[in-house]
């Protein structure tokens, strides 16, 4: 399989793909073998904690007569929930991931079947993305909004990873294999409902009373959309007179962000089910990544934020 393609779980921008072959020489967790972020930014916690920091990607599998058989963690147990949580993600990952036993690691050209650059193929490909479909390219706006904005890197890893309906959602889970059970796929919210992307961050019960508290917060009158880059795009659509867009970007995505994080709190470590704890969340994030680490900082306190971040957007 190519590594990086356009098509494949990983690589966003990468144009040019490692094909892993024989000698899977490539540096495990320090480099960008799996997209434009090396895996232990994306996955700190799990790094820290296996002790296989220089290792590379031989070291951390094994063939099975010609199968490839990942051995990154030998015993889930040990680890913290959090590293569990960061596991479970790049498990569904690497699923992806098969290294081709009869070749030798290589850099390739993934638009076509000789692996060479041609100016022919790049030119197709640029024609292929400007008449894609209105999905897509609302997924590409959405995605190039908080591309350019500030918030922590594996934040941004996980917002482009929602957008594109990536992460491991039970329904996604099912998808790959990973769940088998019906009745384990539902929303862990209790609802009944088959627990994928648009449910968990929009239409659950859960979302749509958080949801309802940042609309009122924000001074927005609209009703969530039932697609996650629908919502983000309208969200910012409505507000973009009063309002910086990507402000109002990093805001939607500190929403999803803690409820992705308060759900898996639940499924990980027994955690209880309370919408303002994730409201509270919500705001003190969206403060810390806007008047913290972004350069054009909000000029306010966390208090006034907390009152009117409007006049501070
Ligand atoms: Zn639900």
């Amino acid at each position: 399989m190519l590594i990086g393609d356009d098509t494949s779980v990983v690589g966003f921008t990468s144009r040019i793909a490692i094909r892993l072959g024989v000698g899977v020489k490539v540096p495990f967790w320090l480099s960008k073998w799996l997209g434009n972020i090396e895996l232990y930014r994306a996955y700190p916690n799990l790094f820290q904690e296996l002790g296989s920091q220089d290792k590379c990607v031989q070291e951390l599998g094994a063939w099975n007569q010609n199968q490839w058989m990942w051995g990154v963690v030998d015993d889930v147990s040990v680890l913290s929930h959090l590293a569990k949580e960061e596991w479970c993600e790049l498990r569904q990952i690497l699923m992806d991931v098969e290294p081709k036993r009869t070749e030798l690691d290589c850099f390739v050209w993934p638009l076509n079947g000789s692996g060479v650059y041609t100016v022919k193929d790049y030119y197709n490909c640029l024609i292929m993305e400007n008449s894609v479909g209105v999905e897509d390219s609302r997924t590409k706006e959405a995605w190039a909004m908080v591309w350019k904005s500030w918030m922590p890197s594996k934040v941004k890893f996980f917002a482009w990873r929602l957008l594109k309906d990536r992460l491991a959602t039970r329904a996604q889970l099912a998808k790959r294999g990973i769940i088998a059970d019906a009745n384990d796929c539902l929303c862990v919210f209790g609802c009944n409902v088959l627990e994928d992307r648009n449910h968990l961050f929009i239409s659950c019960f859960l979302a749509a009373g958080v949801w309802r508290k940042i609309h009122q917060w924000l001074g927005s009158d609209c009703q969530s959309k039932p697609d996650c880059c629908d919502d983000f795009i309208q969200l910012v659509g409505v507000l973009k007179n009063r309002a910086s867009p990507r402000r109002v970007g990093v805001i939607w995505v500190a929403v999803c962000w803690c409820i992705w994080k308060h759900r898996n709190e639940i499924v990980f470590n027994n955690g209880v089910c309370d919408a303002e704890e994730i409201i509270h969340n919500i705001k003190m994030h969206s403060w810390w990544w806007l008047a913290i680490g972004s350069k054009k900082k909000v000029n306010c306190n966390f208090f006034e934020w907390f009152q009117c971040p409007l006049e501070y957007l």
